[in-house]
């Protein structure tokens, strides 16, 4: 028997660490709670933790590039549509699932009471975004104007007078020290913030799925450029597991950080408590019900054996709040633990990492209704319906980084008419919550890749026959 535990250990030290990382991270944060520090003291244990959050984003740029090209490159227009139709289908259905399971149970639950209102307070100024103007730029960031800008983070410095500030803006300065979200804002004075977003990176998935199907069509002369693609996705995904090696000592710096920076723990808990159960509930049914039943009807494969190869990447998504950060490590866990074919996940995951997100949309569709509660505002019917229908869009819009849907709430918020000042009400809680539903998205994500698998393993395997034919006829 001791053998045995030893060639398991062996064979699963990597997850073992991962999990230890994470264990050990929640213990010690907790512990320095009780000890005397300053900001000083959590740059310096998050310091770690910045690192590997980097190295991630270091490599999802030549990752999802060489990854779309090589993936369509290799394959045929027929399959390649039809693996895009059944995913979009997959992707579609179980995002607009999600933000209905999150209405019902924010229906029932009803965390929202506007006494608490009172305690919890909001931003003072509401400011609403044009509904149509938000859809059209989700079209528009597809089609980038230019493709190397589409690479760099997306910064604007927005300069505002008092009244024109945008209001999550608003609500993220409201959370003094609201450290956590590079991604979001800087504070540079009175009147300037930076706004920062991800790259683009749906606009440069738009361009690669061209440049790799076309790729595939130009015959002998663009097989040196398929190659070129093969060969760097294969370096990149060796840097990867470098980089998964680091992961447990990043992981356990981001939780230690985290842990260690958070104000007023037990107050918010006590205000926003069942809301986050709430949120927490649905997140759960997903992930254990729903997910897991979807598969095994298409499947037929048992759900739990794929979601333990699936674990590292739903740990690390719970560590870096980022699925985009986690898209090389979802990579490996499907590939290796999972056995779903290299030219579905090149093709299908990038995408869905990027406008796949079920936790968030059913996320968004939970929060929006308990600001509504909070206002004590009825919604009608044909408004629940709107919440659903712009919380899958405002999911699909949200750049797979930290926080990210919080942004994207305005879009729900202005669609219904709710006070979208009040997205300060549950700022305080993102930190939690975020990771929570990227982990989600991660699993959506990784289920739906198993599934197009399955589906299409006929036509890849004729592929692949093809292929053989050929090889032996020269
Ligand atoms: N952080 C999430 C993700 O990367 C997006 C969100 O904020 O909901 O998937």
């Amino acid at each position: 028997f001791g053998r045995r535990v030893l060639i398991w250990s062996k064979d699963n030290l990597l997850l073992i660490l991962t999990v230890l990382g994470v264990l050990l991270g929640v213990l010690i944060g907790f512990l320095a709670r009780f000890a005397d520090y300053g900001e000083d003291a959590i740059m310096l244990v998050s310091f770690p933790g910045d690192i590997l959050m980097r190295m991630l984003k270091m490599l999802i740029l030549p990752l999802i590039i060489s990854s779309m090209i090589s993936g369509l490159a290799q394959l045929d227009a027929k399959s390649s549509g039809k693996m895009g139709s059944y995913a979009l289908v997959y992707y579609f259905a179980t995002t607009m699932f999600a933000a209905i399971v999150g209405i019902i149970l924010v229906s029932s639950i009803h965390p929202g009471d506007p006494s608490i209102k009172e305690e919890v307070g909001s931003g003072t100024e509401d400011k609403s975004v044009s509904t149509l103007d938000a859809f059209l730029d989700l079209i528009r960031n597809m089609f980038p104007e230019n493709l190397l800008q589409a690479c760099f983070q997306q910064v604007e410095t927005v300069y505002v007078e008092e009244e024109a500030k945008p209001s999550f803006i608003r609500a993220t300065m409201n959370i003094s020290n609201y450290t956590d979200n590079d991604n979001v804002t800087q504070y540079v004075d009175k009147r300037t913030f930076v706004y920062k977003d991800g790259t683009n990176v749906l606009g440069l998935i738009v361009f690669c799925i061209a440049f790799g199907i076309i790729c595939g069509q130009v015959g002998e002369e663009g097989e040196i450029m398929v190659n070129f693609f093969v060969i760097l996705n294969e370096i990149i995904m060796r840097i990867v597991v470098l980089v998964m090696w680091y992961s447990p000592f990043g992981i356990m710096s981001l939780i230690i950080g985290k842990i260690m920076s958070i104000k007023d723990l037990a107050l918010t808990a006590q205000q926003l408590g069942l809301y986050m159960l709430t949120v927490i509930i649905g997140l759960a049914i997903h992930a254990v019900i729903t997910l897991p039943t979807i598969f095994f009807v298409f499947t037929r494969k048992n759900p739990l054996t794929f979601f333990r190869g699936m674990l590292q990447a739903w740990i690390t998504a719970l560590g870096t709040a980022s699925s985009a950060a986690t898209l090389p490590i979802t990579f490996r866990c499907l590939e290796e633990n999972n056995n779903v074919d290299k030219r579905v996940t090149r093709f299908i995951l990038p995408v869905g990492a990027t406008v796949n997100m079920d936790g968030t949309a059913l996320y968004e569709a939970v929060a929006a209704l308990f600001i509504a509660q909070m206002n004590g505002i009825y919604l009608s019917v044909g408004q629940v319906i709107a919440v659903s229908l712009t919380a899958t869009a405002a999911s699909i819009g949200a750049a797979s980084v930290p926080s990210a849907g919080l942004v994207t709430m305005l879009l729900v918020l202005s669609a219904v008419g709710l006070p979208t000042k009040d997205i300060s009400m549950i700022v305080a809680v993102d930190w939690l919550l975020d990771r929570i539903r990227t982990s989600i998205n991660v699993l959506g994500d990784a289920f739906g890749a198993g599934i197009v698998d399955h589906l299409c393993r006929g036509e890849l395997e004729k592929i692949d026959a093809e292929h053989a034919r050929l090889e032996m006829e020269m």
